[in-house]
């Protein structure tokens, strides 16, 4: 079997589109554009690139991009004032604050101090407590992105068994309680996990979220399984010099046996901007009081 390619980049762009046809209707409505405010503090390389990449989608989609600066020595009192100011503002509907943050600030604090109505990276202790309990909120953009691509590939996920690996907040609990809320039967896998490869293969739906360049290999695939591949991980490439980027699955041997896997790049990376756009669209319609029909985007 060869599996069939996720797009996330394809399905990352119709999603954009969709989100900049309500973002103009929104627009209509309230006498507005929504916003989105982005906190960046210091110049750590790789964030100022993620930054600019979601001022840009961001205006590409009609929306105001606010875009805060911070030198790397701010306070923490200093940031925390300007989350403040952020969350007063009614131009702002969305607060992103760029991490990781340097040492000297506590990043949980800083989390915290987003009003959770405006915490479209879905990170405030309140959304995480929504989304476990099955009330609406914000969820992280990543595992979202993730569950997308899941249902436009399987349609209805009930009964699947899925297999997350890694536990983080950001992107390996959030995908466990999206997974248990489609009604799927769901194993949290981790470093300590025993007899990872059997774990895997009793899967349905494989999550790998984990930080190791193609730590999971095609025997540990049930086949026909449904892989999604979330790492980012840089290895040496085959000239000298060069690197490139690389999954947490070993795409080649993967694809042998599953029915479908997202690759990387482009499968889940184009989704997670993507939804941190829907995130500040759903923020907006909530804000402004105005109606969004739950399945319009
Ligand atoms: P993290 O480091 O916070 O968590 C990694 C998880 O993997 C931990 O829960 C840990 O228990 C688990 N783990 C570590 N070694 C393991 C092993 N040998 N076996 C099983 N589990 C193991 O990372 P994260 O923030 O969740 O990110 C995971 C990966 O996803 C990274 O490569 C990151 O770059 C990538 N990522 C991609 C996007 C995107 O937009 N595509 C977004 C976020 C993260």
């Amino acid at each position: 079997m060869t599996a069939a390619v996720i797009d996330g980049k394809a399905f990352a762009e119709g999603l954009r589109a969709r989100v900049g046809g309500l973002a103009a209707a929104f627009e209509a409505k309230a006498g507005r554009k929504a916003g989105l405010a982005v906190v960046l503090v210091g110049e750590d390389p790789a964030s100022q690139v993620y930054v600019r990449s979601k001022g840009k989608s961001t205006v590409e989609a009609g929306m105001n991009s606010f875009e805060h600066k911070l030198p790397a020595d701010t306070t923490e009192d200093d940031l925390l004032a300007v989350v403040a100011q952020l969350n007063a503002d009614p131009a702002v509907d969305g607060i992103l604050v760029q991490l990781p943050l340097p040492a000297h600030i506590d990043e949980q604090k800083v989390i915290a101090t987003i009003a959770p109505d405006k915490d479209v990276d879905g990170f405030h202790v309140i959304n995480a407590g929504r989304l476990a309990v099955g009330q609406p909120g914000f969820v992280p953009c990543t595992p979202l992105g993730c569950l997308m691509l899941l249902k436009d590939r399987l349609g209805d996920l009930s009964g699947l068994d899925a297999v997350v690996i890694g536990r983080s907040n950001i992107v390996g609990k959030p995908m466990a309680q999206l997974l248990i809320a489609e009604s799927c039967t769901v194993t949290v896998a981790h470093s300590r996990t025993k007899n990872l490869a059997e774990v895997v293969r009793r899967a349905d739906i494989v999550v790998a979220a984990v930080g190791r360049p193609e730590m999971v290999k095609g025997d540990w695939i049930k086949p026909g399984a449904v892989v999604i591949d979330v790492g980012i991980n840089r290895v040496a490439g085959a000239t000298e010099g060069k690197t490139r980027l690389v999954g947490d699955v070993d795409y080649a041997s993967a694809a042998a046996v599953a029915s479908a896997i997202a690759p990387v790049p482009g499968g889940v990376g184009p989704m997670t901007i993507a939804v941190l756009l829907r995130n500040t669209l759903v923020a907006a319609y909530r804000n402004a009081g105005l109606e969004l029909a739950a399945d319009a985007v």
